[in-house]
């Protein structure tokens, strides 16, 4: 399986103009690190996108984060950011939120709230990033951790929001349909690529996968790759899902390497 993918890769690097790069950024550019805010791209890796971006239809970072923060990771002006699970976009320095979220703007900042208030003095970090709230319980003891979620879980649901919970953090967000997968269809739709792969590590990548797998047997796009990261705390979907497994941040950038030969 991977080596048929590898070689579909490499046929993409010839037509850069017909093809789509779409990537998470944590655990997949970044490597994981104990405090979202130390996180970092590495500069390889920044160099490749960079290249990329000049030749390829478009390359868009898609995550969790908000979207200047996504940004501010990247370092790049010509890659688009999809944020925020696909509440918020920005490019050419401009950030859309999805209309549909607004009315919860204020339930989401009740949480974040309640959070800091009772999570906070526990060790739980909650990070301040707009229509969706993250609250990190990373650094605590495996027993504040499983409190932080049944906490955000319980409040959250009072308040008429989403819950999810990923690698060391519970998320927060307006009922609506956005996530991983509905942003790479708005992005396809909008940018008209006839090959698209996206580069993943955990459970929200799964929607982005599946997304792919859709818009292909839509006819929409013609080719897809799904790629997953390997790591000890993904889920096993991001492996079984896949249709080439890299392992870890140097395995994405083997895959870069690729997109950006001319060979
Ligand atoms: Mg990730």
């Amino acid at each position: 399986m991977n080596n048929k993918a590898w070689e579909k890769l490499k046929g993409w690097g010839h037509e850069p103009e017909k093809t789509a790069i779409f990537t998470d950024i944590d655990g997949t550019l970044a490597p994981i690190v104990s405090t979202p805010d130390l996180s970092k791209v590495p500069e390889e890796l920044r160099l490749l996108l960079a290249r990329l971006a000049r030749s390829y239809r478009i390359v868009a970072g898609i995550s969790g984060r908000a979207t200047p923060d996504a940004k501010k990771l990247i370092g790049l002006e010509d890659v688009v950011y999809y944020g925020n699970h696909g509440f918020e976009i920005l490019r050419d320095g401009a950030v859309e939120v999805v209309p549909e979220a607004m009315p919860y703007a204020d339930k989401v900042r009740e949480l974040e709230k309640l959070s800091r208030e009772e999570l906070g003095p526990r060790g739980a970090f909650v990070e301040d990033k707009g229509i969706t709230a993250s609250i990190h319980y990373r650094n605590v003891p495996p027993e504040v951790g499983e409190l932080c979620k049944a906490f955000v879980k319980r409040e959250g649901e009072r308040l008429g929001l989403r819950i999810t919970v990923g690698r060391g953090v519970v998320e927060a967000r307006p009922p609506i349909r956005a996530d991983k997968g509905t942003a790479i269809r708005r992005l396809v739709e909008e940018y008209g690529p006839e090959k698209a792969l996206f580069i993943g590590d955990d459970t929200t990548d799964l929607d982005a996968f599946r997304a792919l797998e859709e818009l292909r047997e839509e006819g929409v796009l013609l080719e897809t790759l799904r790629i997953g990261v390997k790591s000890d705390e993904g889920p096993p979907e991001i492996v079984s899902e896949a249709d080439l497994i890299v392992d870890g941040v140097e395995g994405v950038g083997e895959v870069l390497r690729v997109l950006v030969s001319e060979d």
